[in-house]
């Protein structure tokens, strides 16, 4: 069983990116630039943007961090993005999900040009990315197709099966895995006899938000799982721990390959967004 180092590939693929964010600099005359918008305090959002910032700075980019608070409102939020869509400056805007409740979050990445849509969530990159045309894609599961090439695994003609539909990751990853000739099956919370359909599969991606849901002897022999799960548990001491969607002892007695969590998929999803902006960047200074 390989165990896919998600860390050591998304550093590769930082490595890389740095040194391609460089060149355009100095054909560009300006770094890619990078907008991240944060909306309130919650404290996972908090890190998650941090880090998002600080990873672009480490490719050499240009990025900034807006921070507007909880009680901020629709028009506060639109009338930044429009700034930021108009800033010559900025490639790239992220708007850190999810948004609180009272506001209206389709309204709001509506508002994001697609050109600068690094997350992949406009209605354009979306119908794009479904009809096999040149978009920004959302960046886990890009990043789930980087780790299945890093492994070697030959994605045409395999039987793929997506558990979970979410627009951000579930429905994108089912079109990537169909774009690469996969065959796809997506199962969600109506899937009926799920085991029986996971047993089928050749390649499977767990995307559900259920602690450790999936487990070893649902997987045919030789599978390989990536895991997308974040699911934080209180062990026996009064600690947490993050583990994934899928049960990874008995996962790993069975897989040829799996993602680990943390490690896996994580940080594979920051090295995408890098990879967006870059392309966002080259895309509006004609350079691809
Ligand atoms: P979501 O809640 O939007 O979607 C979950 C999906 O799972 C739904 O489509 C639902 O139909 C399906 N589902 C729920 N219960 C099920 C069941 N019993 N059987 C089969 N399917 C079931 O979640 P999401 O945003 O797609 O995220 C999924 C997980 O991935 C979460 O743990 C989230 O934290 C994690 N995540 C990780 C990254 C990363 O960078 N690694 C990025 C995004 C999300």
């Amino acid at each position: 069983m390989m165990r896919i180092d998600g860390k050591a590939l998304a550093e590769t693929l930082r490595q890389t990116l740095a040194v391609r964010s460089q060149g355009f600099t100095v054909r560009a005359g300006r770094p890619a630039g990078l907008a991240v918008v944060l909306v309130g305090d919650d404290p996972a959002s908090q890190v998650y943007t941090r880090n998002k910032e600080k990873a672009a700075q480490a490719a050499s980019m240009h990025s900034v961090l807006h921070r507007l608070p909880v009680d901020a409102t629709q028009v506060d939020v639109l009338t930044l993005v429009g700034a930021l869509a108009a800033d010559s400056a900025i490639d790239g805007i992220l708007v850190q999900l999810p948004l609180p409740q009272h506001l209206d979050e389709r309204a709001i990445l509506d508002a994001v040009p697609p050109e600068k849509d690094v997350d992949g969530f406009h209605p354009i990159n979306i119908g794009k990315l479904s009809l096999g045309l040149p978009s920004l894609v959302p960046c886990t599961p890009q990043g789930c197709v980087h780790l299945l090439r890093s492994v070697g695994c030959d994605i045409a003609g395999k039987h793929a099966v997506v558990i979970g539909r979410s627009n951000i990751v579930g429905k994108p990853m089912a079109q990537l895995l169909l774009a690469a000739h996969a065959t796809v099956t997506i199962a969600h919370s109506r899937t009926a006899n799920l085991p029986d359909i996971v047993r089928t599969a050749d390649i499977v991606v767990a995307a559900v938000g259920r602690a450790e849901f999936v487990r070893g002897d649902w997987l045919k022999p030789g599978a390989v799982v990536l895991d997308v799960g974040i699911n934080r548990v209180q062990t026996t001491d009064g600690k947490s721990r993050l583990v994934g969607d899928v049960h990874y002892d008995s996962a790993m007695q069975v897989a040829s390959a799996i993602t680990p969590v943390p490690g896996g998929v994580g940080p594979m999803t920051i090295a995408c967004l890098l990879e967006n902006t870059l392309i966002a960047a080259e895309r509006r200074a004609g350079h691809a």
